[in-house]
C-alpha cells in the first residue's frame, strides 16, 4: 500500500470515528464530514510531495483553507488517541510516517 492510499484510509477512518460518534448517522456519513473527507482525499491527491510527503500533521505547507483546517484539527484531536484502539495498524503506520517526515535532509 503506498503512502498516499494509506494518508487517506486514516484520514477517512478519523472522520468516519468523528462523525459517528458526533452526529450519529449510523454507518453513513453526514454531509459536512463527506464533504471534509472529499475536500481531504483532493488535498492529498493534489499533494505537491506526492509519495515523499510528510504527514498532513509536519507539512509546512498547509495547504486546506481556514475552515477545513479548523475541521480536520477538531477531528485529529477528537478521533486520533481512539484510532489506537479502533486502527491499531494504520495508527502505527502513521505514527512511522511521522518520524519519517520529521528526518533531517541528507546534506
Ligand atoms: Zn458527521
Amino acid at each position: 500500500m503506498g503512502r498516499l492510499s494509506r494518508e487517506h484510509q486514516t484520514v477517512e477512518a478519523m472522520i468516519r470515528i468523528y462523525c459517528h460518534d458526533k452526529h450519529l448517522f449510523g454507518d453513513e456519513l453526514c454531509d459536512s464530514c463527506q464533504e471534509l473527507l472529499n475536500y481531504a482525499a483532493y488535498r492529498i491527491v493534489r499533494c505537491p510531495f506526492g509519495d515523499d510527503k510528510p504527514s498532513c500533521a509536519k507539512c509546512t505547507i498547509h495547504c486546506y483553507n481556514a475552515k477545513m483546517r479548523d475541521k480536520i484539527k477538531e477531528v485529529m484531536r477528537y478521533s486520533g488517541p481512539r484510532m489506537v484502539v479502533y486502527h491499531p495498524i494504520l495508527s502505527l503506520a502513521h505514527y512511522f510516517d511521522s518520524l519519517k517526515g520529521s528526518r533531517e535532509l541528507p546534506r
